[in-house]
């Protein structure tokens, strides 16, 4: 006779890693554009677009190869309102296509979107600061103006 030990609380507990998470589509509706936009070539076309796309809804993210003048857009929904956004900047852009998205895809441009999310903080701080130099400019002004006046009296 032999003990088997083990019982319900069997030592062969598997890990769970056979949960295969097909399912978790939580992207459905997301999509990545490309587009070749010939007359992108340096970053203030790259800021121009970034400008013109603010106010697009649905966009999630932007990449930009300047190299080769491509830009990926993640969104959700139409692509359309951002074809026609685009083409109101007149750099030529087209669309070539227009892909589901993975989550790699995603990952990837919200990378560049984080590090471009950098870049306009920099921009809003030095903005920041030429408000500033306006105000104290202003006040200058303003009291030099009025010691003016006085002296006249
Ligand atoms: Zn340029």
């Amino acid at each position: 006779m032999s003990k088997n030990r083990g019982g319900p609380c069997g030592d062969d507990v598997k890990p769970a890693a056979d949960t295969d998470m097909q399912a978790s589509s939580d992207a459905s509706g997301e999509w990545v554009s490309v587009y070749a936009v010939p007359k992108m070539d340096c970053p203030s076309e790259e800021r121009m677009i970034r400008l013109a796309l603010n106010g697009v809804e649905g966009i999630r993210a932007l990449s930009f190869d300047l190299s080769n003048r491509r830009l990926k857009v993640v969104h959700d929904g139409e692509v359309e309102p951002v074809t026609s956004k685009l083409k109101t900047l007149g750099l030529g852009a087209s669309l070539q296509e227009t892909v589901a998205a993975n989550p790699e895809t995603i990952k990837a441009a919200e990378f560049s979107a984080a590090s471009a999310k950098q870049e306009s903080g920099t921009l809003r701080w030095l903005l920041g600061i030429n408000a500033l130099l306006f105000v104290v400019e202003m006040t200058a002004g303003l009291s030099h103006s009025h010691a003016k006046v006085r002296s006249t009296i």
